[in-house]
């Protein structure tokens, strides 16, 4: 009997070529999602598709761990995960959909004039990060868990918060705001490569980390950047200073995470744990 169910088990592995391993079978909006993929081949070409009748998001895959993220504004109370492989869906699995309610944050900044100047700026300062987050490259941490941003994590305004600035509707927000004062010192959350180091007009003093399978981390608002573009750090590194600099109100840290330039929820991210599944 037993020598019958190996040679079972033996024929299903062989027939279907790839099982993926999921973190979860149910995502809220904004989750991290961590496939492991048995039976990868290094020399295929693979896709992880996210799909409904409302939306589509595509994630690279180039190594036998893959992240994902559910969208924030994704509809509907279910979403189909495919692998694709050379163009094939080689594995799918319909996954359930948890919608959370957030809340509205109201802030009041500062006016400052968008010249001609300025509006070439935030279109370039977009741009910049729009196509960084694109950029995926091998794997460049080796830690389980995220490390804290900061030494206490305080949440001043939720990610996926929908934003009124100065009275007018704006969109929503995209990070997690932490309470902090100027000055405390702001951790690398997974090691990864600097790959922003710079002013930027919303974000004020911004560091960017690369951890590698199309995951980034953000840091905005700083009053002191201490690495610079092409440092290599590791989790729990200092990389800058608390501070108010871009469209801020008071110290704080907007600490934000993406995956392949679709935005996470920091505050699931760091929950997760990197080796479950
Ligand atoms: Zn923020």
């Amino acid at each position: 009997m037993k020598k019958i169910i190996f040679f079972f088990l033996l024929f299903i592995s062989f027939s279907y070529g790839e099982t993926v391993f999921l973190n979860q079978s149910s995502f809220y909006t904004g989750d991290f999602g961590i496939a492991r993929i048995k039976g990868f081949e290094k020399n295929a070409r693979y896709e992880i598709v996210l799909k409904n009748k409302y939306g589509r998001w595509a994630f690279p895959v180039k190594e036998d761990t893959a992240f994902f993220s559910v969208p924030l504004l994704v509809k509907g109370k279910y979403i189909s995960f495919y692998l694709k492989k050379n163009g094939k869906v080689v594995f799918s699995k319909r996954l359930k959909v948890k919608h959370k309610k957030y809340r509205v944050s109201k802030i009041w900044v500062k006016k400052r004039k968008i010249t001609k100047e300025v509006l070439k700026r935030i279109k370039e300062e977009n741009n910049l990060l729009r196509k960084t987050f694109k950029v995926y490259t091998e794997k460049l941490f080796i830690e389980k868990k995220m490390h804290k941003p900061l030494k206490k994590l305080i949440v001043t305004t939720p990610f996926g918060a929908k934003r009124i600035i100065n009275g007018k509707k704006r969109s929503y927000h995209w990070g997690t705001d932490f309470k902090g004062k100027t000055g405390d010192p702001i951790f690398a959350s997974l090691s990864g490569k600097v790959v922003v180091a710079r002013d930027m007009f919303f974000t004020g003093k911004t560091v960017v980390i690369n951890h590698g399978l199309g995951l980034y981390t953000l840091y905005a608002h700083m009053s002191r950047i201490d690495v610079k573009e092409g440092d290599f750090v590791k989790a729990g590194d200092i990389i800058g200073r608390v501070g108010s600099t871009g469209r801020s109100t008071a110290p704080h840290l907007h600490f934000g995470v993406y995956i392949n330039d679709i935005k996470a929820d920091p505050m699931l991210v760091l929950s997760k744990r990197f080796d479950n599944n």
